[in-house]
């Protein structure tokens, strides 16, 4: 007699649709600039700016309206933006959420664009 598989009882770590879980998890490099328990940073691919990095939970959310609901992990993206902007810039930044498609967002894991120094023409 043979049994059926079981179900998973919790979910799976890295959602293999998603390119930041993948990030996160390492199945893909990234040219990363910092990270700790809650968040990975690493250079955007495509920089519209002299300093152009991503700051990404590790736990996936859709968008910043998401992250919102943990007030202490928004704000430890925030604090991560300043430290990498103070290391690898001269300190001032801008901080963008793109949150929607019709807002320009194409990766639907969270992630703070770190901007700084003369943006490229683009769309940020
Ligand atoms: P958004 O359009 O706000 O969703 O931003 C997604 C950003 O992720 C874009 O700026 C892309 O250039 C960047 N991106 C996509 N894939 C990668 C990757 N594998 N490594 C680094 N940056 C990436
Ligand atoms: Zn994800």
């Amino acid at each position: 007699m043979t049994s059926a598989p079981s179900e998973p009882s919790v979910a799976p770590a890295v959602d293999p649709d998603c390119v930041f879980c993948r990030i996160v998890a390492g199945e893909i490099p990234s040219d990363r600039v910092h990270e700790d328990e809650r968040v990975i940073a690493f250079r955007d691919l495509h920089p519209q700016a002299p300093l152009h990095v991503l700051v990404v939970p590790r736990v996936h959310s859709r968008d910043v309206r998401e992250l919102a609901a943990d007030p202490e992990l928004l704000a430890h993206v925030v604090e991560v933006a300043g430290s990498v902007a103070a290391e690898h810039a001269r300190g001032d930044f801008r901080l963008v959420f793109n949150t929607g498609e019709s807002a320009g967002q194409t990766v639907f894991h969270v992630h703070a664009h770190v901007l700084a120094g003369e943006l490229a023409e683009g769309e940020l």
